[in-house]
């Protein structure tokens, strides 16, 4: 590898985006981060990573042709994106102008610069309801949320643009990020915070008073949603490996990233009480809009092709790297 190759990060100040920096910086690579702020954190770019931070919008397509035409660009991963399901079904206005048409206006810019490697963090919330589980990259596409389109529909604009363009990319299907850097250095902040595991470790901490259980009459075991959540350590290994085999001239292909189990609401909050060892309130409510009953998924392609492996894919570690992060970032503990 080329020691020496700049990839710009959109949304580099983010969740997931800040692990996959700190993962390309471990490998080698100059990372320069474009993000608008409206979720990144600042503090942690300074502080922890260290690099570039361009304050700025993918929709911004002034901004992207001088990042282009001052930085030799070898790839970009495009983690900047609205994520919160349940608000994409009220806006999707917002959803479609953030995530789409930015990431038109940045693939626009990328091949009017000649810039023809993309990694892009896709969903797994566009199979939506799938008879099989654990689900593969071939079944059928339903997606149920506006946010869930957004992201099917830029896979489909990649495969025109590969078409047309040349454009290589990997799409990677997430499946429910989660967890923190294990050192606590980095770790999941959103605000509003809408996803459970920080929700559970915030109603831990006593910073919001309970936590809702949304839905508790699927078809499921306990009648409450699964998921497959996943390490972001993980995740962000997965981008770098994606990256490599991009420079090294694969084709462009789209993986799943699960860990193959899954884990109900309830499960979820028992083991967030165990490794806290605090009991909360926690209040049963209706469906969330837009919420698939099961999302689980099969890994086996990206460990085929990628050889990736993931390290933490026990609940508990996960959970308990998200603890001891949020303890630091909310709680009493020396920072
Ligand atoms: N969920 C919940 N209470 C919350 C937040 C989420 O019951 O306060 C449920 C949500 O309806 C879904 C699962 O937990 O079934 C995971 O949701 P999350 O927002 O963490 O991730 P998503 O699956 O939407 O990406």
């Amino acid at each position: 590898m080329d020691t020496k190759s700049t990839i710009l990060v959109t949304g580099g100040a983010g969740y997931i985006g800040s692990h996959a920096v700190l993962a390309l910086q471990e490998s080698g690579y100059n990372v320069i981060i474009l993000d608008n702020l409206s979720e990144g954190h600042p503090d942690l770019v300074k502080d922890v990573l260290q690099v570039e931070l361009i304050v700025g919008d993918t929709n911004d397509r002034l901004i992207l042709d001088e990042i282009f035409a001052r930085h030799d660009i070898a790839a970009v991963m495009h983690f900047a994106a609205y994520v919160a399901v349940g608000e994409s079904v009220t806006n999707p206005d917002r959803y479609y102008r953030n995530n789409v048409v930015g990431t038109l206006t940045l693939l626009e810019a990328m091949i009017a610069a000649n810039v023809k490697k993309f990694v892009f963090s896709s969903t797994c919330a566009i199979y939506g309801i799938s008879q099989q589980i654990p689900m593969m990259e071939n079944y059928p596409q339903d997606p149920l949320s506006p946010y869930a389109v957004s992201k099917a529909m830029i896979e489909r604009i990649l495969q025109d643009f590969d078409k047309a363009y040349n454009l290589r990319y990997v799409a990677f299907r997430y499946f429910n990020a989660s967890g923190a850097n294990p050192q606590g250095r980095l770790g999941e902040d959103h605000h509003p915070e809408t996803h459970l595991i920080p929700l559970a470790l915030l109603t831990a901490l006593k910073i919001q008073k309970s936590l809702s259980i949304f839905g508790v009459d699927y078809d499921t075991p306990d009648g409450t949603a699964i998921r497959d959540y996943i390490h972001v350590d993980d995740l962000a290994s997965a981008h770098v490996l994606g990256l490599g085999y991009l420079l090294d001239g694969g084709k462009s292909d789209v993986f799943n990233l699960g860990n193959g189990n899954g884990f109900s609401v309830h499960e979820v909050i028992e083991t967030v009480k165990k490794v806290t060892q605090i009991d909360f309130p926690v209040q049963e409510r209706d469906r969330r809009p837009g919420d698939p009953p099961i999302l689980v998924g099969s890994s086996q392609k990206a460990r085929n092709t990628l050889g990736w492996k993931p390290k933490y894919s026990d609940l508990e570690t996960i959970v308990n790297h998200a603890w001891y992060w949020h303890q630091k970032r909310h709680g009493n503990m020396d920072k």
